[in-house]
């Protein structure tokens, strides 16, 4: 498993078991989907991602595996929908021949940045929200599981949105003070140690995803409830 880490391998393991538990091999169906979709389109971008970690696992996964502990599947699969349509989006906003702007001023910032929005990018998003949405509602148990796929879709488009007004807003964003050059990572180097610019200092990409796949929880978890 090049894509993982040792301590992502476990983590992947952990959220296996949890979707295994609650919903099955119709849960796993789901979670592969995703997992396998988001890594071919790294692939597809030619990106040589670094192996995930596990912190990187369970701010994608997390949220579904404790839905999953609960029997809930609609709320799992906006989850996962959210992870997708996050995934998907930066996969193939990377193609985009237009730089990102920011989603809060629509200022153009530079490819990567947290909280930049490419048109190609947000329909693959839409398109990977979609995706888990139909897997879900092809496998999930019939009865059992309300929402239907514009639900778990809505859930993860609501999800993609999130994450780039957290990552545009709260997310911490650092500068290194000789140079100017810009990072995502307290921690890093440049000429000196990187200064906070913007945001939150320990709300990381993980943070932001994390909290993505949270809102495509609710946003399932309440329209299931109410539709
Ligand atoms: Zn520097």
């Amino acid at each position: 498993m090049s894509w993982l880490a040792p301590g992502g391998l476990a983590a992947a393991l952990a959220v296996g078991a949890a979707v295994a538990w609650g919903f099955g091999w119709q849960g796993l169906v789901v979670l592969f989907t995703f997992f396998l979709s988001g890594s071919l389109l790294t692939q597809l971008a030619e990106r040589r991602a670094p192996r995930r970690t596990a912190r990187q696992v369970i701010a994608n996964g997390g949220v579904a595996a404790a839905a999953a502990l609960l029997g809930a599947w609609t709320v799992a699969a906006g989850a996962l929908a959210a992870a997708a349509a996050d995934t998907w989006a930066t996969e193939l906003g990377a193609f985009s021949p237009f730089a990102p702007r920011l989603i809060t001023t629509g200022a153009r910032v530079a490819r990567g940045t947290s909280g930049g929005i490419t048109a190609l990018g947000t329909a693959g998003g839409v398109a990977g929200a979609v995706l888990i949405a139909l897997t879900a509602r092809w496998v999930g148990p019939r009865g059992a599981a309300p929402g239907s796929a514009g639900l778990i879709t809505a859930a993860g488009v609501a999800g993609m949105l999130a994450d780039s007004l957290l990552g545009a807003t709260l997310q911490g964003k650092f500068e290194c003070p000789a140079c100017d050059a810009r990072f995502e990572r307290g921690n890093s180097v440049c000429h000196e140690p990187v200064q906070l610019t913007t945001g939150w200092r320990w709300l990381d990409n993980d943070g932001v995803n994390l909290a993505a796949t949270l809102v495509g929880a609710t946003v399932a978890a309440l329209g299931s409830r109410f539709s």
